[in-house]
């Protein structure tokens, strides 16, 4: 059969072996969680409890008036110890609410919907937006808002984002082995909710019993979605790249999928969403896979949202001595780790820790201009060039070369023989261009 893929890209050797076959455990109940005010894209949320308040699991400990935001719930029932700033998995301190456990749970669940097939389109984004769902792949884009596109825009298809194309992550691999009802159902609901009739499921080769199960489960009960199964390449988990992939639509740069009338949502985000709409249950745990061949016992976890990254290594049986190098997220877009008190937020997907074996000293050679970065960028930018523009700070050139298009995918930088870092020059080109453009505006008005 003649796999489906997207133009360029690459593929890193495949680490998903060390926890693939490991069913989700769920980890036992943190006696202390640190719950960011700010885990998704938009305005942060402001604290509503004060230090020494009880709180129930589930309750909305904080939360915003903007639209383009998502309130953050208790992920235990305890007592609120301090607001403060603690150590946040993106390498900063920030604001977070620390809840201490007193028991097990005591439940504050989400208004009951009865049947959503019958429930209007704005109670269900409202129960969404309650629920504090955001894009669970790694985005975290608010998803009531993105189920909510403008009237201007007519969506026609949907989406199911299973490709997890890290090559460590597994969790939304096991999240479809084990959870495949659920997620089916929470894509029917987002379906429903934009009035979408054709839903694809996107899932990369290298996940056969993924596939065979969400296949088996799609004509066994009924629903009339079309699996497309991918073939393996990085980064096929990026919108653009499985739109093209599934549909052989091409985005457009600076365009979102909704202009080529495309809903994207990965796996994990669809089963949050059914257990809001079905159970009543806000986000408050995730699976994260942690990982590497540093980790003694490597697991899939449905963990609390807020537990510390220690006591995740500590249910793998810890980390072995020669650990150089811990990061989240994966080693192509992750971010490395300095403090395992960082807790687990929304988009954790996977902690993964690598020994010496694999992780070499990294010596950076001139460009030898050999252009393997331009041929491997998926998104038809020149990593080289703007990682110049970056490093010099020539902001209209950035704006010029598209530099706000580039997805951060980590590519370039991965084939680079230079060993160049790219994407850190673009990251900071990109910054750069905002503060220009910011500072600009403010002079003109
Ligand atoms: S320039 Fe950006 S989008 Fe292109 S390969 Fe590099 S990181 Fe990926
Ligand atoms: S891959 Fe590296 S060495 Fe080759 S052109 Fe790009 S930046 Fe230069």
């Amino acid at each position: 059969m003649k796999l489906s893929t997207f133009k360029k890209g690459l593929h890193p050797e495949d680490y998903k072996y060390f926890s693939h076959d490991q069913a989700i455990e769920t980890l036992s109940l943190p006696d202390d969680v640190y719950i960011p005010l700010q885990q998704h894209i938009g305005t942060p949320c402001e604290p509503l409890v004060t230090k020494g308040d009880r709180v129930k699991t589930g309750q909305i400990i904080a939360n915003s008036d903007s639209y383009v935001s998502a309130p953050v719930h208790a992920t235990v029932t305890g007592v609120v110890k301090d607001i403060q700033k603690y150590y946040h998995p993106l390498g900063m301190r920030t604001t977070m609410i620390h809840i201490q456990r007193d028991g097990d749970d005591e439940w504050e669940l989400l208004e009951k919907i009865q049947d959503w097939k019958w429930t209007s389109k704005e109670k269900l984004l409202k129960t969404i937006r309650n629920a504090g769902i955001v894009g669970l792949g790694g985005a975290t884009f608010p998803t009531h808002v993105k189920l909510n596109p403008p009237d201007d825009k007519t969506i026609d298809s949907f989406i199911l984002n299973g490709v997890e194309c890290e090559p460590y992550l597994t969790s939304d691999d096991r999240l479809m082995v084990e959870h495949s009802d659920k997620i089916l159902l929470g894509m029917s609901i987002m379906m429903h909710i934009l009035d979408v009739q054709k839903g694809y499921i996107g899932i990369e080769n290298n996940k056969p019993e993924a596939i065979a199960r969400m296949q088996k489960r799609v004509v066994e009960l009924g629903y009339p979605f079309t699996m497309v199964p991918l073939k393996v390449k990085y980064p096929q988990g990026a919108e653009k790249m499985l739109i093209y992939s599934v549909l052989k639509r091409k985005v457009p740069a600076g365009k979102l999928p909704m202009d080529v009338g495309v809903v994207v949502n990965n796996v994990a985000t669809a089963h949050a969403v059914a257990e809001a709409i079905v159970d009543a249950k806000p986000l408050i745990q995730r699976v994260i896979t942690i990982t590497g061949d540093g980790v003694r016992q490597p697991k899939n976890l449905m963990a609390r949202l807020g537990t510390p990254f220690k006591n995740l290594f500590d249910a793998c049986d810890g980390v072995k001595d020669d650990v150089n190098q811990i990061f989240m997220g994966g080693p192509m877009m992750g971010m490395t780790q300095y403090h395992l008190e960082s807790p687990v937020v929304k988009g954790s997907s996977g902690i993964v820790a690598v020994t010496g074996d694999l992780v070499e000293e990294i010596t950076t050679f001139p460009c030898i201009r050999c252009g393997a970065c331009v041929k491997v960028c998926p998104i038809n930018l020149m990593p080289l060039r703007l990682s110049k523009f970056g490093q010099e700070g020539y902001v209209e050139k950035l704006d010029d070369f598209g530099v706000m298009s580039c997805i951060e995918c980590g590519a370039c930088a991965f084939v680079c023989p230079a060993n160049i870092p790219l994407v850190q020059w673009i990251r900071i080109g990109k910054l750069r261009l905002r503060e220009h453009t910011a500072k600009t505006a403010k002079e003109t008005t």
